[in-house]
C-alpha cells in the first residue's frame, strides 16, 4: 500500500481511502479480491485526469512496466507493452531500433495501459493504427480477457473501455504491431519543415518533441493534462453559417460533419491567455489549461466552464472536456 498523493499532472493535492501498486498479474489478482466490491479506478501518471476532490476508492497503480518482441516477418514486428510502461520510453525505444509507426506519438505524457483506453493521438496518427490486441483483467472477478483492435470500438480519443465497459477492466498489456519500412506520415501542422535531413522514425521523434516543446507545457514545469476540449464535430449547414459570419474559421473534414478546432474558438472568445483564480488559459495553446501556482480543482472547473459557456454564447457550439473528471 502506498500513502502519499494520487500522482496527477495537473498536481492537485488529493489522496484515496487506499492506493496500491502492483508488480505482477498475480499481486493485482490479490488486490481486487481484497477490495471486491469497492470502487477501483486504475491509474496511470494522471495526466488525462481532473480530481475534483479525494478519491473514496482504491487506486491502482501498475509497476509492470516491461517490453518485449513477440513475433516477427518480412514487413513487421509484434510488440508486447506491459501498462505501467511510460508510452514515451517504449517509443524511444522503438524509434531506436529503427521500427515505424508510434514516431508521430512521441513526447505524450501517459503509460501504455492508457493509451489504449484514451486512443491517444496526434500529428494524424492514433493508437489505433498501431495496437493489434489489449490484454485486461476483470476487475469483477480476476479473469483474463483479450480485447482485438476491432473489439475496442476505438474513436476520437475514445475507446470501449471509457464507455460500455467503462470500470470494467483493467489493462495489463497492450500488442503493437510496428513496421519495418514505413510511410513517415508528415502532413500534420508543420512536421514536414521541422524534419531535418531524411525522415526516419528518430528524426521524425525529435521533430515532434521540439514542437511540442514548443507549444505545449512541459509537466514537469507546469500542471495541466494537456488539451482539455475535445475538437467539436459540427455539420456542415451550421460550418456554412459561420463561415458567412467568420470567413477564416480553420476546418477538417471529420467522420459526421466538419470539426472546427476549439483551440480556435476558445482564442475568439477573449481567453487565451487569460486566468481565473488559480486556473489559467495556456498562453501558446488555448486547448491547455494549466494549474498556475496554487489552482484547486475548482479553479479548473470553473474555467473550463466559463470557456465552454462563452464558446457556445458566441458560436453556439458545445465543446466538452477530453479530461476525465474524477
Ligand atoms: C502536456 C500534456 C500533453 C498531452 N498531449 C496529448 C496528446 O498529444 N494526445 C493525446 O491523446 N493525449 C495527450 N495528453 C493526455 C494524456 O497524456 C493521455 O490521455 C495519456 O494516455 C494518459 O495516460 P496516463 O497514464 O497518465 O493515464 P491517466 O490519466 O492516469 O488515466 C486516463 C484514463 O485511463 C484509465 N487507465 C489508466 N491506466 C489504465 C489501465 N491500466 N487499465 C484501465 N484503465 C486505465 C484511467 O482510469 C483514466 O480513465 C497530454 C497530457 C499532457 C499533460
Amino acid at each position: 500500500m502506498v500513502n502519499s498523493y494520487i500522482p496527477n499532472t495537473f498536481r492537485m493535492p488529493v489522496k484515496a481511502r487506499v492506493m496500491a501498486e502492483y508488480n505482477s498479474l498475480s499481486e493485482l489478482r490479490e488486490l481486487l479480491a481484497d477490495h471486491h466490491g469497492e470502487p477501483i479506478l486504475p491509474v496511470g501518471e494522471g495526466s488525462n485526469l481532473l480530481f475534483t476532490h479525494d478519491y473514496e476508492g482504491v487506486v491502482l497503480i501498475s509497476r509492470m512496466v516491461r517490453a518485449r518482441a513477440l513475433d516477427e516477418d518480412k514487413d513487421s514486428v509484434l510488440i508486447e507493452a506491459e501498462a505501467g510502461l511510460k508510452m514515451d520510453t517504449l517509443i524511444e525505444q522503438l524509434c531506436d531500433m529503427g521500427l515505424w509507426g508510434m514516431e508521430n506519438l512521441s513526447h505524450i505524457p501517459g503509460t501504455v495501459g492508457a493509451s489504449a483506453v484514451q486512443n491517444v493521438g496526434a500529428y494524424g496518427v492514433e493508437a489505433k493504427d498501431v495496437i493489434v490486441r489489449v490484454n485486461t483483467l476483470s476487475i469483477a472477478d480476476g479473469t483474463e480477457r483479450v480485447f482485438t483492435n476491432e473489439e475496442c470500438q476505438f474513436g476520437y480519443r475514445d475507446s470501449i473501455f471509457k464507455n460500455e465497459l467503462h470500470g470494467r477492466y483493467i489493462v495489463t498489456s497492450v500488442v503493437f504491431r510496428l513496421q519495418k519500412d514505413g510511410e513517415p506520415r508528415l502532413d500534420y501542422g508543420n512536421l514536414r519543415t521541422a524534419v531535418h535531413g531524411v525522415p526516419t522514425p528518430s528524426s521524425i521523434r525529435e521533430a515532434v518533441i521540439a514542437i511540442r516543446r514548443q507549444k505545449l507545457p512541459e509537466v514537469t514545469e507546469l500542471g495541466s493534462a494537456g488539451s482539455f476540449f475535445k475538437n467539436p464535430v459540427i455539420s456542415s449547414e451550421q460550418f456554412l453559417a459561420l463561415q458567412m459570419q467568420y470567413p477564416d474559421i480553420p476546418h477538417y473534414d471529420a467522420l459526421g460533419g466538419i470539426k472546427v478546432p476549439a483551440a480556435w474558438l476558445i482564442e475568439q472568445c477573449g481567453w487565451k491567455g487569460k486566468s481565473l483564480g488559480g486556473a489559467r488559459c495556456y498562453e501558446k495553446q488555448p486547448l491547455v489549461l494549466v494549474n498556475a501556482g496554487n489552482a484547486t480543482p475548482d479553479d479548473i472547473v470553473n474555467l473550463a466552464t466559463a470557456i465552454c459557456r462563452d464558446v457556445k454564447t458566441k458560436f453556439n457550439i458545445t465543446i466538452s472536456p477530453e479530461v476525465n473528471y474524477i
